[in-house]
């Protein structure tokens, strides 16, 4: 039986790659270009992007100090007014599980889209991983393991990215289940594949013994 869910925010709960990715990458890739970044690591940031928060990409990509700097600042004064919630996350009060919502990227930003969601009391637990190592999910998660008392496998993770809350779910034996909202999306190591939350509902009911 599964006693805690983990999800995770961006492009599992809202749409961040049409809401504010796009928009927002266009920004920080014409002032980045000014103080040095290459074609190059254009190409792969516009690549990684979709999944992968910045911090981690900046890291990857090896970019200078100035060139993060300047997309940082353009990423964390983004506007933020007009996201919404995929709809289906209305179903995330009626899962009779504790919630946890486990998110990467900068305190300020991530709770700034918390805030403007209105989804923060759907969870118990709040937590923004600030490292730029996707490896720090299955840290946060044992914490959360630790705190509640639970076996890995009463304990399921919800997401999209494959390297980051899946691999760290995948890694502690818990049930991991990837969340594919766009088509195309590039399947990962996961338990369950799912398009929505619906489908998330279903399979924790499902899952008795
Ligand atoms: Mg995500």
């Amino acid at each position: 039986m599964i006693k805690l869910i983990i999800f995770d925010l961006d492009n599992t709960l809202f749409d961040t790659y049409n809401q504010l990715g796009v928009e927002v990458l266009d920004k920080m890739i014409a002032r980045m270009r000014k103080v040095g970044l290459t074609k190059e690591q254009e190409r792969l940031l516009r690549k990684k992007y979709i999944i992968t928060g910045f911090r981690i990409i900046a890291k990857e990509l090896g970019l200078s100090e100035k060139v993060k700097k300047i997309g940082m600042g353009t990423y964390t004064n983004m506007d933020l007014s007009h996201i919404t919630p995929y709809k289906d996350v209305k179903l995330i009060s009626k899962l009779k599980q504790k919630k946890a919502l486990v998110t990467s990227g900068s305190g300020e930003v991530q709770l700034k889209k918390v805030r403007i969601l209105k989804i923060g009391g759907l969870f118990g637990d709040i937590v923004v991983d600030k490292s730029s190592s996707p490896d720090n999910k299955q840290r946060i998660f044992a914490r959360l393991m630790k705190k509640y008392r639970l076996k890995p496998k009463e304990i399921m993770v919800v997401g999209d990215n494959p390297d980051s809350e899946l691999a760290a779910g995948k890694a502690l034996g818990m049930v991991a289940v990837q969340i594919l909202r766009r088509p195309g999306m590039l399947k990962g190591k996961a338990d369950y594949y799912v398009k929505g939350l619906d489908e998330v509902k279903k399979i924790v009911e499902s899952m008795v013994d």
